[in-house]
């Protein structure tokens, strides 16, 4: 989908992946293998994608190089169900309707109902839809985007792509660009599979087991080799196994093709003979439908910036009211970023308060005991404390620790909670499990 060229100063074309997907398809004879043929069963895959966006703008939302987190959960299309479902059941939603799309722009409210209801009023079409949608609502609410801001446009039938039953988006609103969709979730059917049989001539199919096996008739070709040694020579044995296990089409044409070692052969009608047999069958095969859920990383993140930055305030003149002179002017507030701390980059910055008199090993000590818990910190000796802090809360960091005098004695240090600059005194022994506990 989107061509270059492979090094520098080369002719030699390239093309670049619009998705992710697109391996996981190839790859499925093996997953299901992997899986021991048990439906249903989902792969995921994160990456990069590329398209050629005529104008890449808007910072993180129209890129022409992008990362994709996508995931083929494949079923019987016959049993659109999953598991969990009922765990998410009760998840409320913000929808969109296709019909509510075609009223007039200020009549286009979207409803809100659990997705349990969506699903048994036909709104969502299917159960393993509907969950997956819900899940994504979880997914985007509990990496820190409000629900307020947040809903599922189903795709219009215009819109749609042609083999898809249901697509919904979930949308931001964003305050410079008004609703963006961040997610795509698809029920894509077999188009893919069958699309990736039709080109390479492989089975992507999957068995629908019988109770117990039943005795069925079918007809089969019979090599005649007769006609094909003398027509085909040094390849007619091997022609004649590979017409043995073709299926018997209804109407059968006037040539068989048949490849062999990627040369394809025309076998002409006269070569073989059909014979009815009495069969033993352990079930029927079947193209598994998929349903994917596309998620753009890039937009995500700029969403969880956009929600959870707060911007410095104006900055304030003080005066004084006896004799109206300025007294002091205070802020601007730095910027401060409330990001959930599951999503936070950096959990805790670890300070001491002066670099020196052993607080600075103390506080070494300490950045090593979370980290060697599994949290990432950030250490920093520069400047006033107020400016630590500062720093830290422009790139989201729930958690400052500082060591100061005390703490050489009383062995404890202060945690400063990012969103209420509340300030505690905790034991160096109690520290990681306070951490692990309010995560
Ligand atoms: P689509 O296959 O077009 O539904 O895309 C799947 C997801 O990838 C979308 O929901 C977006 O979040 C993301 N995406 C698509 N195009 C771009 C782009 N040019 N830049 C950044 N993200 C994109």
């Amino acid at each position: 989908m989107f061509k270059t060229t492979v090094g520098p100063g080369s002719s030699r074309a390239g093309y670049l992946r619009p998705e992710t997907a697109q391996g996981i398809f190839m790859d499925f004879n093996w997953i299901s293998r992997y899986f021991r043929g048990r439906m249903p069963f989902g792969v995921v895959q994160i990456g990069k994608a590329y398209r050629n966006e005529i104008s890449p703008r808007q910072a993180l939302l129209r890129l022409r190089e992008f990362h994709q987190m996508e995931a083929e959960v494949f079923f019987d299309p016959q049993n659109k169900t999953w598991p969990r479902y009922d765990r998410l059941r009760d998840k409320n939603l913000k929808l969109l309707t296709r019909e509510a799309q075609l009223l007039a722009p200020t009549e286009q409210n979207p409803i809100r109902m659990t997705m349990g209801d969506a699903v048994a009023n036909g709104i969502i079409a299917n159960e393993a839809l509907g969950y997956f949608v819900a899940l994504t609502a979880e997914f985007l609410e509990t990496a820190g985007l409000p629900e307020n801001v947040l809903r599922f446009r189903q795709h219009g039938l215009q819109e749609k792509a042609h083999y898809a039953t249901d697509t919904w988006d979930a949308e931001f609103l964003s305050t410079r660009f008004d609703w963006v969709e961040i997610v795509g979730i698809a029920d894509r059917t077999d188009f893919d599979l069958r699309a990736h049989e039709r080109v390479s001539g492989q089975k992507l199919r999957q068995m629908r087991f019988f109770k117990e096996p039943q005795a069925v008739e079918v007809d089969r070709f019979i090599p005649v080799r007769a006609q094909l040694g003398p027509r085909f020579k040094d390849k007619a044995a091997a022609i004649g196994d590979a017409i043995s296990k073709m299926d018997v089409p209804d109407s059968i044409p006037r040539d068989l093709e048949v490849e062999i070692d990627g040369r394809v052969f025309s076998v002409p009608k006269d070569c073989v003979r059909v014979e009815r047999r009495m069969e033993r069958k352990e079930g029927d095969w079947y193209v598994p439908h998929v349903i994917e859920p596309s998620f753009g990383v890039d937009r995500i993140i700029y969403a969880l910036l956009e929600c959870n930055a707060e911007f410095p305030g104006p900055e304030i003149e003080m005066v004084s009211m006896a004799s109206g002179q300025k007294m002091q002017v205070v802020g601007p507030e730095p910027v401060k970023i409330r990001l959930p701390q599951s999503v936070a980059p950096i959990k805790a910055g670890v300070f001491p308060l002066m670099n020196r008199d052993g607080l600075d090993m103390f506080a070494k000590e300490v950045d090593a005991r979370l980290r060697a818990a599994g949290i990432t910190t950030y250490y920093d000796d520069a400047g006033a404390i107020g400016r630590r802090y500062a720093r830290m809360d422009e790139i989201g960091t729930p958690w400052c620790v500082t060591v100061d005098y005390d703490s050489l004695e009383k062995k404890d240090v202060t945690v400063r909670e990012r969103d209420t600059t509340k300030q505690e005194r905790v034991a160096i022994d109690r520290l990681v499990d306070r951490f692990h506990d309010k995560s």
